[in-house]
């Protein structure tokens, strides 16, 4: 589906969780390496889960719990959580406008990797969820 959210790098380690709460499908999952589940909750914090995915072990590990992910195959591309103004570093674009580090592409005006190719995080979406 096209205009799925991707999350990107500068989540990496900032994780506030502003995406969370504007989703309406909880399709923004956390990863907690004590039960070595991804979760996803309604309202951040708020101990409610309402999603659970088993983790691909070799793909989690690459980020761990330092970033959110989203779940491809249940985003509905609403578009909420890449609006202007959602997340503080601009780590979130619809597939359609993921930056590939190419010149005169468009990036989020709060995104600090400007000019990094971003494309990596969209196989590492559907590579981290193993159901
Ligand atoms: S709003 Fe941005 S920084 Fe915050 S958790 Fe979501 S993607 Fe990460
Ligand atoms: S585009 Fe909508 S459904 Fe998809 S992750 Fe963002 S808020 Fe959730």
């Amino acid at each position: 589906m096209s205009g799925v959210a991707v999350i990107t790098e500068a989540c990496i380690g900032v994780k506030d969780r502003a995406c969370v709460d504007v989703c309406p499908v909880q399709c923004i999952y956390e990863f907690n390496p004590t039960t070595n589940r991804l979760f996803s909750e309604q309202q951040a914090g708020s101990g409610v889960i309402e999603n659970e995915h088993a983790p691909n072990p070799a793909a989690v590990e690459i980020f761990g719990d330092s970033i959110l992910y989203v779940n491809l195959d249940e985003c509905t591309s609403c578009t909420a959580c890449y609006a202007p103004d959602v997340c503080p570093v601009g780590a979130i674009y619809s597939d359609d406008a993921l930056p590939d580090g190419t010149a005169g592409i468009k990036y989020n005006k709060t995104d600090p990797n400007t000019g990094h190719d971003h494309r990596f995080f969209l196989q590492h979406s559907r590579d981290v969820f193993a159901d």
